[in-house]
């Protein structure tokens, strides 16, 4: 999954643009603004609450086209928020798509990457619309020390996983094997435990699950750094709460595909495994590390944005739309982003807190999550 998605040279992310009608898939904040309004809101609602501590940085993981973070920018300079008060990093492992978010975010085309110093942890550097800077980086871990709004969404999806079956040995991995005969690829099953069974919690009761090491080292690192240097996340993503047992597919042109077809040609992704993240986040890796975390979640988004009002924005938009065929792309966005049918009950919403804000959530408890 890592090689077929991200290799450098023949990766699925790393020379082209997949998204939209174009694309093999939509996601919610190329569907509407009004997604990443609401995020930008209770972005904006939770830095308050905890005191409007600056400088901070906005980081997006896996940004896409930009879509989320331009949405997000514009929302916060409506707030009055100064461009000195925050600095923007996202994390993108596809130089391509890096592109496409400068052009989306940014005054200029910055591609003098060699003026950047020698020691610099990210890859690229340039100035919003708004002018706060941007930088690019390629892994959570290379991110600056300061307080943290971290966003993630329909990333965890496109992290590696393993799968697992139980079998009367105990578990097994299935593998990716080339069938000589026909030149193929097909799955096998181990013949031995392989390290990914290190994974499976103790009270794990499926026979058939997907693991994502990748996943719960990253969001241990995101935890860990909400813990020391103050912070909130907020991820989204379509996934379920450890019940599910088999949903690696691959998409192409807005259909599903096998993902051992011409790999690197289509998307593959996983649902993710909330109930696997929650419990990474708040079980630190060793005890000096940080004391666990606080997690909200998961709420379905179509409670998520119906609570933060998007009915009412809805009405705001449709109140100075200037014609018909905008205003009914307008009502069929917001179907397709609340309706259960659509991705109203697929996509959830979590929310990670460091622990010191115990007290101060139960008083003003995080806006969408009940
Ligand atoms: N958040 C966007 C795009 C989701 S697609 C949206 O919702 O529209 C996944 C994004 O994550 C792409 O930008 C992809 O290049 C990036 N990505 C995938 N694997 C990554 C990794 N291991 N590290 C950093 N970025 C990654």
């Amino acid at each position: 999954m890592k090689e077929v998605l991200t290799n450098p040279s023949a990766g699925y992310y790393m020379s082209k643009d997949v998204f939209g009608e174009k694309g093999d898939f939509i996601t919610s904040p190329e569907i509407s603004q009004m997604f990443g309004e609401l995020i930008a809101i209770w972005l904006i609602n939770e830095w308050t609450k905890c005191g409007k501590p600056t400088p901070f940085q906005i980081v997006e993981l896996g940004p896409g086209r930009g879509t989320l973070m331009s949405d997000v920018l514009r929302v916060f300079s409506k707030f009055k928020m100064a461009e000195s008060d925050f600095s923007v990093s996202l994390v993108e492992v596809s130089p391509y798509l890096s592109q496409i978010q400068e052009k989306c975010l940014c005054k200029t085309q910055n591609e003098k990457i060699s003026e950047l110093p020698i020691d610099s942890q990210h890859y690229k550097e340039s100035k919003s619309l708004y002018g706060s800077p941007v930088r690019w980086y390629n892994h959570i871990s290379d991110l600056p020390h300061t307080f943290t709004l971290f966003l993630a969404h329909e990333f965890f999806d496109a992290l590696p996983i393993h799968k697992l079956v139980k079998v009367d040995q105990g578990w097994r991995e299935v593998l990716i094997d080339l069938n000589r005969e026909d030149s193929t690829l097909r799955y096998v099953l181990s013949r031995e435990r392989t390290p990914a069974a290190l994974y499976c919690r103790e009270n794990e009761v499926r026979k058939d699950l997907e693991i994502s090491p990748q996943s719960s080292v990253t969001i241990q690192v995101m935890a860990s750094r909400i813990h020391q240097d103050g912070g909130i996340g907020l991820v989204i993503d379509y996934g379920h709460e450890g019940d599910k047992t088999d949903t690696f597919r691959g998409f192409k042109n807005h259909k599903l595909h096998d993902p051992l077809v011409e790999p690197g040609t289509a998307d593959l992704t996983a649902d993710v495994d909330f109930s696997a993240l929650k419990w990474a986040a708040t079980h630190p890796r060793s005890v000096e590390d940080w004391k666990a975390n606080l997690t909200f979640g998961t709420v379905d988004q179509k409670d998520f944005l119906t609570r933060m009002g998007i009915n009412m924005r809805l009405e705001k938009l449709l109140a100075s739309c200037r014609n018909e065929k905008l205003a009914n792309d307008l009502k069929s966005a917001h179907r397709m982003l609340t309706d259960p049918m659509e991705m109203g009950s697929k996509f959830k919403f979590l929310a990670l807190y460091p622990a010191v804000m115990e007290k101060i959530l139960l008083k003003y408890p995080p806006p969408g999550f009940s």
